[in-house]
């Protein structure tokens, strides 16, 4: 991806201000037990807070030291929030109210609750903001397999696929069943693809804006079966259970990201999520 760091107006630097919560286990074992849980319905990532020690550290001793290469980070999460706000609006019009992506460190309270890093990147449509830990990427590239920076940015814009939804009253954010779930998710999907449609027009990084390089779209692709509801039942209990699908299985994601890849039209992506 070529792209230019721009002033970070999307973003909403939480990371001197998270924490504050004691972490007795590393990023690994919650995501361990964020699996766990997830496959077996038990929340075993509430089970151990109530055992653990709340006392460690307060946001003021954390550290809220940054590295150059965290810096990049949060520009190109601001680069690619940018390029995906200013396309919606592009589709949608004055429609399109835009969003701020809240970067954070280990733990943050949103409108939708509490959130630990394991949570993964989220949407809240109580807030309407989406929430990131940048440490998720690592586990995108390591855990996941699934390096790249445009992998990154299909995540980015997947998040802000679902602030998408929210604006067209999508249904986003109300409970709803697993099959429901799965196409609004899908959607988000096809949403992520619809704008790495446009980020692949040529001429883009002259004007300013994003653009995709030769072979990013398979970084997409191989993200989105990275983290596919079979692949991830598989890495956590050895089975997959369909019934228990949330976001779809990795050849459905991938499906439906190429579908806005290649459409570039919102109109492709009609998962059944709309009513
Ligand atoms: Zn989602």
């Amino acid at each position: 991806m070529r792209w230019t760091p721009g002033d970070r107006g999307n973003i909403e630097d939480m990371r001197g201000r998270t924490g504050g919560r004691a972490m007795p286990i590393g990023i690994g074992g919650f995501v361990v037990l964020l699996l766990l849980s997830w496959a077996t319905g038990t929340d075993f990532l509430s089970l151990f807070q109530n055992v653990a020690p709340q006392n460690a550290g307060t946001s003021s001793d954390r550290a809220t030291s940054s590295s150059p290469a965290e810096e990049q980070m949060v520009d190109f999460v601001d680069a690619v929030t940018t390029d995906a706000q200013d396309t919606w609006r592009e589709l949608l019009g004055a429609r399109y109210q835009p969003t701020q992506v809240v970067v954070f460190r280990d733990a943050i309270q949103s409108a939708c609750g509490s959130a630990e890093s394991a949570t993964g990147p989220f949407y809240c449509p109580g807030d309407r903001k989406v929430y990131l830990d940048l440490g998720f990427f690592d586990e995108l590239a390591q855990r996941f397999g699934a390096p790249g920076d445009f992998a990154q940015a299909y995540v980015v814009a997947h998040e802000i696929g679902h602030h998408v939804q929210n604006v067209l009253g999508l249904g986003v954010g109300e409970s709803r069943s697993n099959s429901a779930s799965v196409a609004i998710e899908l959607q988000a999907d096809c949403f992520a693809g619809i704008w790495g449609h446009a980020a692949s027009a040529s001429g883009r990084f002259q004007a300013g804006r994003v653009e995709l390089e030769p072979g990013d779209a398979d970084e997409a692709l191989r993200a989105a079966s990275a983290i596919g509801d079979d692949r991830l039942q598989k890495m956590a209990t050895g089975r997959v259970m369909p019934e228990r699908f949330t976001h779809g299985s990795s050849a459905q994601r991938v499906e439906w990201f190429k579908r806005g890849m290649d459409s570039g039209d919102p109109r492709s992506c009609d998962t059944g999520a709309a009513r």
